[in-house]
């Protein structure tokens, strides 16, 4: 039997630049995964194609896929949905091919409790850990600003314990190759390459 593909899940906070490193991920030749195209109801932006940015879809259509349980997940995010069609993943992974999602952070939730062995990344902003830094010797802010802010990152903290990865992003590529070599490490894991061996020494 082919062995399945692994499912790598990267999200994290909004305005983090998931969207700006999925696709320089996958404008590298040597990308081996494959891009799982969401559908959402929001309007094409400049230059998006259906079918590669994303699939575009009514509200009621994308309700109809909601009912037909045809997706993974899905989320309304700033008044739209955005959702991950299940069959396109799950053909995807039984071929042997790993499928990237790249979805915000309820949607990750979702898929965790789907797939709970699925590589779960979540993608911080630098301010994150530069923030107590700065706040400090900046000194510029007011309390209503400072109070503001540790309360996003004080947010963006607890969402980490969903996932197994945390990638700061402060330069993209190195956010990136960060990324891809979590997958490389992910496959070399000994609970995955395990059973591969215990299989082989098998006998009839
Ligand atoms: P944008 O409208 O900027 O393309 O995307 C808005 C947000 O929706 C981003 O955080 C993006 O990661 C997220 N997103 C894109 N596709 C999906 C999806 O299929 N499911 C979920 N839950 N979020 C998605």
């Amino acid at each position: 039997m082919q062995e399945k593909g692994l499912l790598i899940v990267l999200s994290g906070p909004s305005g983090v630049g998931k969207g700006t490193v999925r696709k320089e991920i996958f404008s590298q030749q040597d990308t081996s995964f494959e891009y799982s195209i969401s559908m959402t109801t929001r309007s094409p932006r400049e230059g998006e194609v259906d079918g590669v940015d994303y699939f575009f879809k009514t509200h009621d259509e994308f309700e109809k896929l909601i009912e037909q349980d045809k997706l993974l997940e899905y989320a309304k995010f700033v008044g739209n949905y955005y959702g991950t069609p299940v069959d396109y993943v799950k053909e995807t992974l039984d071929q042997g091919k790993d499928v990237f999602l790249e979805i915000e952070v309820q949607g990750a939730r979702q898929v965790r409790e789907k797939f709970p062995d699925g590589l779960f990344i979540f993608l911080v902003p630098p301010s994150l850990s530069e923030l107590k830094n700065r706040i400090v010797t900046r000194g510029t802010e007011t309390e209503d600003v400072i109070n503001n802010r540790m309360s996003v990152a004080k947010d963006e903290i607890e969402m980490m314990n969903l996932y197994d990865y945390v990638v700061e992003n402060d330069q993209i590529q190195r956010a990136c190759e960060r990324i891809k070599a979590i997958v490389v490490a992910e496959h070399c894991r000994r609970e995955r390459v395990e059973p591969r061996y215990i299989k082989m020494l098998e006998v009839e």
